[in-house]
């Protein structure tokens, strides 16, 4: 989300002329977008703000723009703390951005802008057109949490749960496919708590699907206690709807779930993958993962190892458990540190073993890939299959933009390398 953050930043930045420039020593203004959802993050701002510093010392000074959830949740002590910093601005407040630069090119004040006032933001962001044209682009939909997992910042940093217009989006989706665009991966917090005026998200896919030259749908991140039936059947339903579901669990142990507060249990959560599975047999799924939450015993953590077997998904996130300042968990006694370490790295193996087993058998097998760009400027082209694997071919002809079969020759552990295949039809194969 903070890639699509930053992207609208740039798209309303530009009517004041603030471009993007990839000579930091070149920069008017340094923006850092944060993200406070693991300890350290606000340690990498100062850290980050000192480097600024230090290149521009002879230099004249940057304006300084903290924005994301560090800036939601520190607010005045990054100002007071670290001088160099002009202003903060929360996740909710980004539309306001033109106006605190040009304030800030006028005066020295320092400003504090970290109000919750979702729909302005998006009232602000419709009037200004999304110019990003990555083949594969973000869209936010939906934003906030009102779940309140006992872990976790996202609540008190990006808000309640609040849902854009279903026009809203068309409009936006539109306008990306017209730029170029042919994949649009749908964003929110809660992505399938999607509701506006009664559309949930089965209906806003049903809706995407039928822009033409949108070729792949995905959506994340979604919470397993807001799946509809509906939302299942589309993945049976709609051919531009991705095979792979992120589905993060957190722990395989439904006691931990229940001290985490995710509102399910283990026994639900295989309940949803096997009616998912039914209604789409190709479906394939990644999770994240938090080792060593308050209370987890070896036996929990067994329970964790085992679901990751039993489900074979095939990318798995996993973070030792980080206690968050203001939340419930971070009264809780932690497990020790070297115990949790030595958890992170067995499960990260296992998960690495699956993840391994998972590439090499798609070797001598057929991708339908979607790509993105050239890699440097060889002949190769980087595209993803269906399941987001990264592929890379070589080619003579410009495949910016289209679906190819490829047949997989290779694999490392984070790319797939593959040959177009002669079945391929003058036009691109269907999505
Ligand atoms: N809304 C999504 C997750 C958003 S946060 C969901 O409910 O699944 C992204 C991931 O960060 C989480 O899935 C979790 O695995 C991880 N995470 C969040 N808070 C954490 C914490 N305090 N310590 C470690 N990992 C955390
Ligand atoms: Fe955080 Fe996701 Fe839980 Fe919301 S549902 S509190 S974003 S982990």
């Amino acid at each position: 989300m903070n890639e699509y953050d930053s992207n609208r930043i740039l798209d309303f930045t530009k009517n004041i002329n603030y471009l993007a420039t990839s000579k930091i020593e070149e920069a008017d203004c340094f923006l850092l977008n944060t993200c406070h959802i693991r300890e350290k993050a606000t340690d990498k701002v100062y850290h980050e703000v000192g480097r600024v510093k230090k290149k521009f010392r002879d230099k004249k000074k940057p304006i300084v723009l903290i924005t994301g959830c560090v800036a939601q949740a520190e607010g005045n002590i990054l100002l007071q703390k670290e001088n160099y910093i002009d202003a903060v601005i929360g996740p909710q407040s980004y539309h306001e951005i033109n106006k605190i630069i040009l304030s800030l090119e006028n005066k020295k004040s320092k400003i504090n802008s970290t109000d919750f006032d979702v729909i302005e933001k998006f009232d602000y962001l419709n009037l200004v057109k999304n110019s990003n044209s990555k083949i594969s682009t973000f869209l936010t939909i939906q934003e906030g949490c009102d779940k309140f997992c006992k872990f976790c910042v996202v609540p008190y940093t990006r808000g309640p749960e609040h849902s854009r217009s279903l026009e809203e989006i068309m409009t936006e989706a539109r306008q990306l496919v017209k730029n170029g665009s042919r994949e649009i991966i749908l964003l929110g917090q809660n992505v399938n708590a999607y509701n506006f005026k009664n559309n949930n998200l089965s209906d806003l896919i049903y809706s995407l699907s039928e822009i033409n030259d949108l070729k792949r749908i995905r959506y994340t991140t979604s919470h397993p206690i807001d799946f509809t039936d509906e939302l299942i059947e589309v993945h049976g339903k709609c051919k531009k709807l991705m095979p792979l579901l992120h589905l993060p669990v957190q722990s395989g142990s439904s006691k931990i779930l229940k001290r985490m507060n995710r509102k399910h249990s283990i026994k639900e959560y295989m309940k949803l993958i096997q009616k998912l599975k039914e209604k789409n047999q190709s479906i394939k799924f990644s999770s994240d993962f938090i080792i060593a939450y308050p209370g987890e015993t070896k036996d929990d953590f067994e329970k964790t190892l085992s679901l990751l077997k039993k489900v074979e998904f095939i990318n798995s996130f996993s973070f030792i458990y980080s206690p968050r300042p203001g939340t419930p968990a971070a009264k809780f006694d932690k497990i020790d540190n070297t115990i949790a370490k030595k958890r992170l790295i067995i499960f990260q193996k296992n998960a690495d073993i699956i993840k391994k087993n998972y590439r090499n058998s798609l070797v001598d097998t057929i991708s339908k890939v979607l790509f993105e760009n050239k890699v440097n400027n060889e002949n190769k082209f980087f595209g993803r299959d269906e399941y987001f694997n990264s592929v890379i071919v070589y080619s003579d002809e410009d495949l910016t933009g289209k679906i190819k079969k490829v047949t997989i020759k290779e694999c490392n552990q984070n790319t797939l390398f593959g040959e177009i295949t002669l079945e391929n039809q003058k036009e691109d194969c269907a999505a």
